[in-house]
């Protein structure tokens, strides 16, 4: 009673079709690029590409850009009106200069792709504000974040805490809004998923005061499934050129390498996202900002804003880079600001509280025309905006202004905005903003969806082999070997 199944009983063959022999167990090659195994996962990964790109550009959105005004901001740590006056009495001959870095630090970078100087605005605030803390950990966006903010009747000083509390009555708040009093909080849902982080919102009952908001952003898949690809395509490549000199040996397959390799760049990431931690403690005007402005023109002509209780010190966001280093440089901005102060009427409404000098970088173009359009709002990828400018009237005459002719690449929390400029006032200057975590998905997602579809490919295949086998048949073409 032998059984015929027992493979060891066939003579081997070699087929007079593909030359293969019957008893080859290795690896049946894929004959040409037109294969149907490189082909249908190719089809597959483009046909989902286009579907994808013709969602994504899916409900267009149009809406105008205003320029409106540029927030001033308090300077942390704070400065008062004597300390000024003591850093323009003081000749100091040090290149720290400690007011000039601190206003700086306040302005920050935001507008800062406006055609023109960015000119200071000054005026003396009161501290009754908001401190703003976040932390965060991750790169290259942050995979935790915490932010946490308090209410003061001075916030610089950080004195006179006012504490938040849950009022069931208000409206709760959708995502992204922000709750116009801090004292008076609406409630919020503990958990919340928003966009692409986990939320938690505990109640301000739980946090001593503290309006708190943390998350998990499950963006960092991205750098996660990209240290991976990037540990084994390096393994890769090593033991190619390995096996390329050692030819007549075994080939190594070094699946081990490649899952150490792995390893290593998952922790290299985990560890540059650890290191990469930031932490921040602002000191803000609150929620919607204070002091009142002052509107010039009527739309859909040329329209700016000027803020009441401010004055201009005569600098630019570029001098005050160009003195930071240099010896005594505080003594001279602390001079011009005092001169602008002066110039600022006093109001009755000024409080008695301790002031501190708040400042704000205006552009000197304001926006004619700013159109955009976004996309998909459910997966925001790119954008696209055009736009013209002209130059602000309290800065000079109010021409139309325009960005250097050519293109140019700004990048920005993780948007990548690519200008086009002819350099023509008239003409209109040409914008495209890119989401490049969202993009870095996207690729991601199709390479997996190539990947999951090659496998399935190869299923198959190993499937008709076992049944051309079985059937006896060639393993490679399938001629019939055996009546
Ligand atoms: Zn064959």
């Amino acid at each position: 009673m032998a059984s015929k199944q027992g493979t060891g009983e066939h003579v081997a063959v070699v087929c007079p079709e593909c030359g293969r022999r019957s008893d080859d167990r290795s690896r049946i090659p894929i004959p040409s690029l037109f294969h149907w195994r490189r082909t249908v996962p190719a089809g597959i990964a483009f046909l989902a590409s286009i579907s994808f790109a013709i969602w994504l550009a899916s409900t267009p959105r149009t809406g105008t850009i205003g320029s409106g005004s540029a927030v001033a901001m308090l300077i942390d740590p704070p400065f008062t009106r004597e300390q000024l006056e003591s850093i323009a009495a003081t000749n100091s001959s040090s290149a720290k200069n400690l007011l000039i870095e601190a206003v700086l630090n306040a302005i920050g970078s935001a507008n800062d792709r406006a055609p023109g100087e960015r000119h200071l605005d000054i005026g003396l605030v009161d501290g009754q504000g908001t401190r703003a803390r976040s932390a965060s950990i991750g790169w290259p966006s942050p995979w935790a974040w915490e932010w946490e903010y308090r209410q003061y009747d001075d916030a610089a000083a950080r004195s006179g805490f006012r504490p938040g509390m849950t009022n069931p009555v208000l409206r709760p708040l959708g995502n992204g809004e922000f709750p116009r009093n801090l004292e008076d909080l609406p409630p919020r849902p503990r958990w919340a998923l928003n966009a692409t982080s986990l939320v938690h919102q505990p109640p301000p009952e739980e946090t001593g005061g503290a309006y708190v908001t943390r998350g998990v952003d499950f963006k960092l898949i991205v750098p996660f499934a990209a240290a991976i690809i990037l540990g084994w395509l390096l393994v890769w490549l090593a033991v190619c050129l390995i096996n390329r000199f050692r030819k007549n040996a075994n080939p190594i397959h070094g699946r081990a390498a490649k899952l150490a390799a792995a390893t290593i760049a998952v922790i290299a990431v985990l560890m540059t996202g650890i290191l990469a931690g930031e932490e921040t403690d602002q000191f803000t005007f609150g929620p919607f900002g204070r002091g009142s402005s002052e509107q010039h023109g009527r739309p859909p002509g040329k329209v700016y804003w000027t803020r009441r209780d401010y004055a201009r010190p005569g600098l630019t966001v570029r001098d005050l880079e160009m003195l930071e280093h240099s010896a005594g440089a505080d003594q001279i901005v602390a001079e011009k600001f005092l001169e602008a102060l002066d110039r600022i009427p006093e109001s009755p409404m000024r409080s008695q509280r301790p002031a501190y000098l708040s400042v704000a970088a205006d552009t000197e173009s304001m926006y004619l025309t700013g159109r955009h359009r976004t996309f998909n709002e459910k997966f925001f990828a790119f954008s696209t905006s055009e736009m013209q400018f002209f130059r602000r009237g309290d800065l000079g005459p109010m021409d139309l202004l325009a960005l250097p002719r050519g293109i140019s690449l700004h990048y920005r929390f993780g948007y990548l905005s690519i200008y086009f400029s002819s350099g023509n006032p008239d003409a209109l200057t040409r914008r495209i903003t890119i989401h490049v975590m969202s993009v870095g998905m996207i690729i991601l997602a199709m390479w997996l969806l190539w990947l999951l579809a090659r496998w399935s490919c190869s299923g198959v295949h190993v499937a008709i082999v076992h049944h051309r086998r079985r059937t006896r048949r060639c393993a490679g073409c399938g001629y019939i070997l055996a009546a």
